[in-house]
């Protein structure tokens, strides 16, 4: 819901875009995306990582300065692929750490017939993209005890940047549940990722996929995220220990919606909707 609202407001200002264009280049000692305006990057490398995944890095303009997203963070992407006239507005977390300098990374996921992700996935170095910053919930170090981040598909992004700046900061002790919800065993393109955190991190971070189609012997659990599968990862509100459990969601709607509604399996589990925030 946040995002929307955040979308509907770039949507207003998107005719303020050649201002803001024009004055991003006369604030150049603060991060580029520290306050809100749109600026262009350049496309520095695109590299495919699964079947259906690229990773895409663009230049930040000072290459001695981080991006200025705080956690959690998503750049509204905005483009005219194939000389539309009303441009295309998405988001997309940059999955890179948000202290280092010089550059952001996307993973973009191609939808078939999607209008963004098929334009991203056409992108080659040297080619341009228009971004501004939206903010997504401010995350504060050790105000929830554990936080559980329930992902389908691209929606891992936003939970990626989480899990990543909350155990590479020494003085947060959340603890994180991920579930990740995809359709094959090849879409969990981040595994190594979050088989390190399970490693580093041991007691602190846990990751369970659930896959829709899985291959035969894949170690997974097989089908949707259901009530049985969050119950089995610990994650009921009705036990007690988790009463103070902070809920993020990211996902396509349908997901969103078996989750989230009044009747919903986060409901079912107990869950109060001030513990659910949606990306
Ligand atoms: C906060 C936030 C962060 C996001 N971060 C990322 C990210 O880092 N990487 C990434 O790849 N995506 C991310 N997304 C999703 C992204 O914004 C777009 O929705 C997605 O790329 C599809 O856009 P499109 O224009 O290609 O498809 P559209 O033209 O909008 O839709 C084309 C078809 O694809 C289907 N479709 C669209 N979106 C989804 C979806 N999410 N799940 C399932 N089917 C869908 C539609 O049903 C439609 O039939 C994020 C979304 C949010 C809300």
């Amino acid at each position: 819901m946040g995002t929307q609202i955040a979308i509907t407001a770039a949507v207003v200002g998107v005719g303020a875009y050649a201002w803001y264009l024009r004055s991003s280049s006369t604030n150049r000692d603060k991060p580029v995306f520290s306050s809100f305006g749109f600026h262009t990057l350049r496309l520095e490398s695109a590299e495919l990582i699964n079947h259906n995944t690229k990773k895409l890095r663009f230049d930040l303009p000072d290459k001695s300065k981080p991006s200025g997203l705080s956690l959690t963070s998503a750049l509204l992407t905005i483009s005219f692929p194939n000389g539309r006239w009303l441009p295309v507005l998405r988001p997309y977390t940059p999955v890179n750490d948000l202290d280092e300098p010089g550059y952001i990374e996307l993973m973009v996921k191609l939808y078939p017939g999607g209008k963004q992700s098929t334009h991203l996935h056409s992108l080659r170095p040297g080619d341009t993209l228009t971004f501004a910053p939206i903010k997504e919930l401010a995350w504060k170090p050790n105000k929830h005890p554990h936080v559980a981040l329930i992902a389908g598909g691209a929606g891992i992004t936003p939970m990626y940047q989480l899990a990543r700046g909350i155990l590479n900061n020494p003085a947060d002790q959340t603890r994180i549940t991920l579930v990740w919800g995809v359709n094959t065993d090849e879409d969990i393109f981040l595994r190594d990722k979050f088989a390190a955190f399970e490693r580093d991190h041991p007691g602190r971070f846990r990751a369970v996929y659930v896959v829709a189609s899985p291959a035969a012997g894949s170690p997974h659990q097989k089908g949707f995220i259901t009530k049985q599968i969050l119950e089995g990862a610990g994650l009921s509100a009705r036990e007690h220990k988790n009463r103070d459990v902070k809920v993020l969601v990211c996902g396509p709607p349908a997901m969103e919606k078996a989750l989230k509604k009044r009747t919903g399996v986060l409901a079912e589990l107990g869950y109060r909707p001030d513990q659910v925030y949606s990306f």
